[in-house]
């Protein structure tokens, strides 16, 4: 165990600071900021993730253990989820606003239903996309200009070291393949008013308007899914499709954000999602029970990953064929641009 920083020890309830500088108020709220993040870090480690610690520093929203490895998408991802992952980084990748921000997009594709249904994680961002892309055209034309640019400069002999190494252009050619084979395909960008979490937006735009595409599996994206959302499949009986090529559901921390991170466990607890120092002790204890009993019925293995917001981007190709198209072959994608 590691000694008690100085900080730490200032701030526990024996050694309270000396000088009178916070008012009983605000001190209240932090210490009731602090009960709620200590209940939720002993509920995540009694349900079972017994090496799961709070992120440093009184700031930090995270729960993890130490030391995760890097996010690799998994090769049993299907053409859903490759098509879906090709979208998250054309859309956050030609976006760096969103990036910078932490954004994330899941999607699923059916090819079969004809139809992309998307979500980011805030409803402005989803506003944005709808309006830009009301239609799988529009986003093909953007594709289009986007590959066209990349490849301007034509390799001086056969095909580009340069483009082939280029994973976003690589998959910007897949995914216009894709809408190439499927005309007409609608694209549908989720309502998101509540903040949720990308996937789980999906999930429950899919079952309220196209339960059909159920048969599609989980959506993908730019991350995977946090340990928030990981027990809300598992309590929906849905964990298996998020489970890896090695039978392990890869998964980022638990964010400790109540109206976030923590909606869906909020709402299993009938607990109104509201900042920390808001929630009664009541509340605090409602929502640490939900949390332990919920890690405590995942019965697949939690493979933890790392997810924050300089690593949002998708780190791993998704296995596309590293081979890219020589250029000319290449312009067949995109509208060549005027010399
Ligand atoms: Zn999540």
């Amino acid at each position: 165990m590691r000694s008690r920083s100085p900080t730490l020890a200032a701030g526990s309830s024996n050694a309270l600071p000396k000088a009178p500088t916070v008012a009983p108020k605000a001190r209240g709220a932090a210490d009731m900021d602090k009960k709620f993040r200590n209940s939720v870090v002993d509920a995540v480690q009694q349900g079972g993730l017994s090496d799961w610690k709070a992120g440093e520093g009184a700031a930090s929203i995270r729960v993890e253990p130490d030391n995760v490895p890097a996010w690799e998408h998994s090769k049993l991802d299907g053409e859903s989820q490759r098509t879906s992952t090709r979208l998250a980084s054309f859309v956050l990748g030609t976006n760096p606003e969103l990036h910078k921000k932490g954004t994330e997009l899941q999607a699923v594709a059916s090819s079969q239903h004809g139809r992309i249904v998307a979500s980011m994680n805030n409803q402005a961002a989803n506003a944005k996309l709808a309006t830009r892309y009301p239609d799988t055209t529009a986003l093909k034309n953007d594709l289009g200009k986007y590959i066209a640019t990349q490849l301007k400069t034509p390799p001086a002999q056969g095909s580009s070291a340069q483009h082939n190494e280029n994973d976003q252009l690589r998959r910007a050619q897949e995914l216009y393949s894709w809408l190439d084979k499927n005309p007409g395909a609608k694209f549908t960008v989720t309502e998101n008013e509540e903040a949720r979490h990308a996937e789980v937006s999906v999930r429950l735009t899919i079952d309220a308007q196209y339960p059909d595409m159920r048969s599609e599996g989980r959506a993908a994206g730019s991350k995977p899914p946090c340990t928030g959302c990981v027990l809300w499949f598992n309590e929906r009986g849905e964990l298996s499709e998020y489970r890896d090529d090695q039978g392990r559901v890869p998964a980022g921390p638990l964010f400790m954000t109540p109206k976030s991170g923590m909606r869906t466990q909020f709402e299993a607890a009938k607990v109104k999602p509201d900042k920390a120092n808001r929630l009664s002790n009541q509340d605090i204890d409602k929502v640490a029970r939900t949390v332990q009993t919920q890690v405590s019925k995942v019965a697949t293995q939690i493979h933890p990953v790392s997810s924050g917001n300089i690593h949002n981007i998708p780190r791993s190709p998704t296995d596309d064929d590293p081979t890219t198209p020589d250029y000319e072959r290449a312009f067949e994608f995109g509208n060549k641009l005027p010399d």
